[in-house]
């Protein structure tokens, strides 16, 4: 039985004879239903329609998206280190090309979201790397549409996976919005020690410009965050080194001064919405 797919979305759901009736993500207020109605495919569908676009990004991260675009048309991030790699976020295609490329740069050790809406097919990625655990904010766990023994929901405020790689819950967007920080990311030029950087999905959500970011309840449906939400996701990354920020889409990067980006996006921000 296949493990249908949401078009609209990209989550995934347990084994099921037929489509589901609902998809859980698309009804919640931060979704919506595609204007052709709730439908469905299936990993095997993908794969006939759909490649995987997989790129070095900077030293020791690669990006990896699905072309053409599906559902909410992230790529996902595999942050290599010494201790094994960690894929951050996830896509729904994973296909013989994918398996080698990925298996060519050491697999994945451990796998790590966001929030729901950039979980695409992890439970396939966690079995088909020797069921590498899947880390996802408990906060969140109303929103599992694959339960899966892979599944370990972690709680509080930051939760260091491996080698330094830290997983910080900002919330917001969603209860258990998380980030991951990554030291080593954003090398000097030339090559020396990393500035650090932080993966954000749309935990924080990098704009257009590429210099400001910006912290939504919907993104699709244009519903702002209050003033205290913003700032508390200022706060929760305010500790730690980075001057990057990798946002969930191929161009969505602040390239430098990802820190100063933060506070100003977040200043601007409570401006915008303060009476
Ligand atoms: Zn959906
Ligand atoms: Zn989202």
């Amino acid at each position: 039985m296949p493990n249908y797919i949401c078009i609209t979305c990209g989550a995934q759901y347990g084994e099921t004879d037929s489509p589901p009736a609902h998809c859980l993500i698309c009804e919640d207020e931060r979704q919506y239903i595609g204007k052709n109605g709730q439908q469905w495919t299936t990993p095997s569908e993908l794969q006939e329609t759909h490649h995987n676009r997989i790129a070095e990004i900077e030293p020791h991260l690669t990006g990896i998206g699905t072309e053409p675009t599906f559902a909410i048309g992230q790529r996902a991030l595999l942050v290599q280190t010494p201790a094994g790699n960690v894929l951050w976020d996830c896509v729904n295609l994973l296909d013989d090309a994918t398996l080698e490329a990925v298996r060519a740069r050491e697999g994945i050790a451990a796998i790590a979201v966001s929030h729901p809406h950039l979980a695409a097919s992890l439970v396939d990625w966690s079995h088909a790397f020797g069921n590498a655990p899947i880390y996802w904010h408990a906060d969140n766990r109303e929103w599992v549409t694959r339960p899966d023994p892979a599944i370990q929901f972690w709680t509080g405020e930051s939760l260091q996976i491996l080698d330094g790689l830290t997983l910080v819950r900002c919330g917001g967007h969603f209860p258990g919005s998380t980030v991951l920080h990554w030291p080593t990311g954003a090398p000097k030029v030339p090559e020396g020690e990393g500035r650090g950087a932080l993966l954000t999905g749309d935990t924080l959500q990098v704009a257009q410009d590429r210099r400001y970011v910006s912290f939504m309840f919907s993104y699709p449906n244009m519903i702002p965050l209050n003033a205290r939400a913003v700032e508390h996701i200022v706060q929760a990354v305010e500790p730690f080194p980075f001057d990057r920020i990798y946002g969930g889409w191929w161009d969505s990067i602040v390239a430098s001064d990802a820190k100063s980006a933060v506070r100003r996006s977040a200043e601007r921000y409570i401006r915008a919405i303060s009476p």
